[in-house]
């Protein structure tokens, strides 16, 4: 049997990035990985959907290029953004490969399955350890809507050989958004369907107002108040306010949420607890049984790349004795324009009952933002008692800048002095800075 300080099972970014990081801090590891290394985020999420978003986005631009007097002609030819998306994934790959490689961690390729609280079964192979880590992930919630099996899933759509005339979308949250900013500039007819009243119901409601009526200026239909009763071959049965409507479409794609992937690895035989949301964890993300912890969206806490990396890399910490903090996580939405958050909302603050104070700068106020035609949108922040909680962007690259943010929140420093930091002009940053 082979000894390791630390085994993870799972290589996402969540199971990597911890492996790469064990091993700097001086940890013997493994790696468990059933499938490709990169997990989701590489494989089927952050990366092809973002080689596509960013495919879009050059799309948007050419169409947009006559408000410069630029009379652009172009094609579009999908299948060689298919071949630019796989070789994306495929650089990135053997990258991850090279780097686990390079840092002397042992891969083990093979479905993992946790025997006892210190070992792992993997190609009948048993792998002994002080710490498991399980970074095993999510994956799609499929089962709820009655011929669940007519729609893809996220993965299959990114897979598709050619651009559909009409795409149906079932789920306005994050996935769904994205893919529907994707496939509309793509050529396709997209029509978003969400039971909730609002698409995005989890973030700021001004931005996901914002969101949707730029959505609908261009072009992607969207059904809010709409239960999906039934899905059938080419077609989709819907309740709209009390009437069944059975709408054709070419594609369907169902995104309602995404279930952590907890079967068939051993939390029951090994007694590890769990809900519904996934593997119960505390602050440290260690669960009921001390030398097993669970990072990533197999938590269920944020399922977002980068809180899995950082999850992961605090359970090192933890185990090396280093000071543990939790920081605050933004989040981005990669539409067009694109949303980005970080902190407290209004409506979480109101609802708190705490005092602060607003303020809101929109992007036709700056310079930069107007050379380029880049106008739709605006920076809000919140303050209570001189410092940053909350700051929530819809607009051109707001997943860059909603770091200016981040680095304002965790300097702890206050917004007075903030303000007084001298920014190069003109720079979209200006928005931020005018924001505080
Ligand atoms: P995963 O990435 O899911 O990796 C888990 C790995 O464990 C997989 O490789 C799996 O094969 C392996 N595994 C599972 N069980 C076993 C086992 N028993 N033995 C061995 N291996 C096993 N997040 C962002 O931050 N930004 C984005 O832009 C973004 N876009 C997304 C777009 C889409 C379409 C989707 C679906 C997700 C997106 N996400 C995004 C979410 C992001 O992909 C996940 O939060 C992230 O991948 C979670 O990382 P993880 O390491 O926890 O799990």
């Amino acid at each position: 049997m082979k000894n390791y300080d630390i085994i993870i099972l799972g290589g996402g970014p969540g199971g990597y990035e911890t492996a790469l990081y064990a091993k700097e801090k001086g940890f013997d590891v493994a790696l468990v990985e059933a499938k490709f290394l990169g997990g989701t985020c590489l494989n089927c999420g952050c990366i092809p959907t973002k080689t596509y978003n960013a495919i879009a986005k050059e799309l948007f631009e050419l169409k947009k290029s006559e408000n410069f007097g630029i009379s652009a002609n172009f094609t579009f030819d999908f299948s060689k953004a298919k071949v630019k998306k796989d070789a994306v994934i495929n650089e990135l790959r053997n990258g991850i490969s090279f780097l686990l490689n390079k840092a002397g961690i042992d891969v083990y390729n093979g479905f993992g399955k946790i025997i006892n609280k210190e070992t792992i079964l993997v190609n009948e192979e048993e792998l002994h350890a002080k710490y498991i880590i399980i970074a095993t992930g999510s994956k799609n919630l499929d089962t709820i809507i009655k011929g669940s099996n007519f729609a893809l899933d996220s993965t299959s759509l990114l897979d598709i050989d050619s651009v559909p005339e009409t795409l149906a979308i079932i789920g306005g949250g994050v996935i769904g958004v994205e893919m529907a900013t994707i496939f509309n500039q793509f050529g396709s007819t997209v029509t978003i369907f969400e039971g909730m009243d609002s698409i995005l119901p989890n973030i700021d409601k001004e931005l996901s107002r914002r969101l949707t009526s730029y959505l609908t200026r261009s072009g992607i239909k969207v059904n809010t108040k709409t239960k999906v009763l039934e899905i059938k071959e080419g077609s989709l049965v819907i309740d709209k306010n009390g009437n069944n409507e059975e709408l054709a479409f070419d594609k369907i794609l169902l995104s309602i949420g995404r279930i952590p992937n907890t079967s068939g690895i051993g939390l029951e035989e090994v007694g590890i607890e769990t809900t519904r949301k996934g593997i119960v964890t505390n602050e440290y993300f260690q669960t009921n049984i001390p030398n097993v912890f669970a990072i990533g969206d197999v938590n269920g806490k944020i399922m977002l790349a980068h809180y899995a990396d950082a999850s992961g890399k605090k359970v090192i910490d933890y185990l090396t004795g280093a000071n543990v903090k939790e920081y605050p996580c933004p989040s981005a939405i990669f539409s067009i324009p694109e949303i980005a958050s970080v902190g407290l909302t209004e409506e979480e603050l109101k609802a708190n009952g705490t005092e602060y104070v607003v303020k809101k700068t929109m992007y036709r106020s700056n310079g930069k933002a107007l050379a380029m035609d880049e106008i739709e949108g605006f920076i809000k922040t919140l303050v209570v008692n001189d410092k940053l909680v909350g700051c929530h962007i819809i607009g051109y690259d707001a997943s860059t800048l909603i770091h200016e943010a981040v680095m304002l929140m965790n300097s702890g420093e206050s917004v007075s002095v903030a303000k007084k930091y001298i920014y190069a002009h003109p720079t979209l940053s200006e928005l931020f800075k005018n924001s505080l």
